[in-house]
């Protein structure tokens, strides 16, 4: 088993190039095959060298490792040794038809209710009407002959891994273009050959490239190479919240957008092997038992529709699921120099129950260690309203204590004993003075997380207010 993952870098890693790189990752995983990385920067225009580092910085933050990696600029002699193949075997013949004259041929057959095919026009030149267009200065592109290895009425069929049987008539595919006028290798060209030549057994790719499939199964079986080529799977892909295919209008973003808002790679990983495959079990799973729970079989057929809700399901799981020393580490340094050192290992576990994002540990970290908190006006009220007195005896409960562990019951007893508030009356203003919320963690889990000199200061602070 060899599967690859073949993305164009022309942009930044989405959702729709995560899955499929996942789906590739987990397959080979599972059988102990190779996951091959390929980049396919045949498009010279559109490629760009920093979008090829950011897919591989982003698969590697993902969890997705390869075991061998490709890239196509460097293989461009393998492709000249096929178009000179096919162009002997005269299956390939230059076409000098202009991008206009193109357009204007394919307006004319949609507005016959026809699919747009190529009408052949340079099909059959002779030698010497090439020759004369080429000292014109035209520049041809290549174009691939069907007719050549797929008789008219044959049909090509192949079985999908996914999507199963699948066959195409020779006339509905049409002559194609597997070389462009600026010599540039076309994405079906190059891709065929090298999975191929790869030895890639399983290509997972979106649904989108369905119908390249039968025309690059054309060019392997007239290259003489259809006996190695991959069995191809096709997904459905990915739709928004609203029913649309996905984008940044309805919730798609850049795999690294969420590396920076703090997701986990787990919680993705939990996710997006989630999305449009059915995993039997609903519990948070490793990337080894995803891939142990990873079946060609269980890939739907329909649509799926990105949910974000349920990404942050998985992100607060492996958050749960996060060892305490990985989750300091995703912590801010800022958040971290706030935190007593003898206090850490404390904080993070009250940190891993009561957040989502790393970023919300910032919030919990002034709430327990920050001397000063910048209290809201209505916070203001409600200290002002609970009287002088109330702060004031909460400063003797901590001086009475200062070497003695206590409660939060403890605390909330003796003011209740004291001024006689009780409930909301008692409650509330404890948790606004010490936190500047009005609600938020359980008190009684975190009052001795706080050193007693900021409960101090805190209750001075609120004294003063009065
Ligand atoms: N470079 C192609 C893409 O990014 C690869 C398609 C495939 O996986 O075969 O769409």
């Amino acid at each position: 088993m060899k599967t690859r993952f073949a993305p164009s870098p022309t942009g930044l890693m989405h959702f729709g190039n995560l899955r499929t790189a996942l789906f590739s990752f987990l397959l080979a995983k599972q059988q102990g095959g190779k996951f091959v990385l390929r980049i396919e920067d045949t498009d010279l225009v559109r490629s760009e060298a920093q979008y090829e580092v950011a897919l591989k910085e982003d698969l590697y933050w993902a969890g997705i490792t390869w075991q061998e990696e490709a890239k196509q600029s460097d293989r461009l002699d393998i492709y000249a040794k096929c178009y000179a193949e096919l162009i002997d075997k005269k299956i390939a013949y230059p076409c000098f038809c202009s991008d206009q004259q193109l357009a204007i041929e394919r307006k004319l057959q949609l507005s016959q209710g026809k699919p747009p095919r190529y009408k052949g026009t340079c099909r059959n030149l002779t030698a010497e009407q090439i020759a004369e267009k080429k000292t014109a200065g035209l520049e041809p592109a290549l174009r691939f002959n069907v007719s050549k290895v797929l008789a008219d009425g044959e049909w090509l069929e192949f079985i999908d891994l996914i999507k199963g049987k699948q066959k195409f008539l020779s006339k509905d595919l049409g002559d194609f273009i597997i070389q462009r006028q600026t010599g540039d290798v076309t994405f079906m060209f190059s891709n065929s050959i090298d999975d191929a030549d790869m030895g890639i057994t399983h290509a997972l790719r979106g649904e989108d490239h369905l119908t390249n499939t039968p025309r690059q199964l054309l060019i392997l079986r007239a290259l003489g190479l259809e006996i190695k080529a991959p069995q191809y799977g096709h997904f459905s892909l990915i739709n928004g919240s609203d029913g649309a295919k996905l984008s940044k209008r309805n919730g798609s973003e850049a795999v690294r957008d969420l590396k920076q808002q703090g997701y986990h790679p787990l919680a993705l990983a939990n996710y997006f092997a989630r999305l449009g495959h059915t995993i039997a079990k609903q519990n948070f799973l490793t990337m080894d038992e995803l891939a142990a729970n990873f079946s060609l079989d269980n890939i739907g057929t329909s649509s799926s529709t990105y949910d974000k809700m349920h990404l942050q399901h998985w992100q607060k799981e492996a958050i749960l699921h996060a060892s305490n020393d990985e989750i300091w580490h995703m912590i801010d340094v800022k958040v971290k120099d706030l935190v007593p050192q003898d206090k850490q290992a404390e904080f993070v576990s009250i940190a891993k129950e009561n957040i989502l994002m790393p970023s919300e540990a910032n919030a919990l970290a002034t709430m327990f260690f920050a001397e000063q908190l910048d209290y809201t006006e209505e916070n203001k009220g409600i200290i002002k309203a609970a009287g002088k007195d109330f702060f004031e005896h909460a400063i003797s409960f901590i001086s009475a204590n200062q070497d003695k562990t206590f409660t939060f019951q403890e605390l909330a007893d003796y003011i209740k004993n004291q001024t006689g508030c009780k409930g909301k009356q008692l409650f509330l203003p404890l948790r606004v003075c010490l936190t500047n919320q009005l609600a938020g963690p359980e008190m009684a889990k975190f009052i001795n997380i706080m050193p007693k000199e900021i409960l101090s200061l805190r209750f001075n602070t609120c004294l003063g207010f009065n």
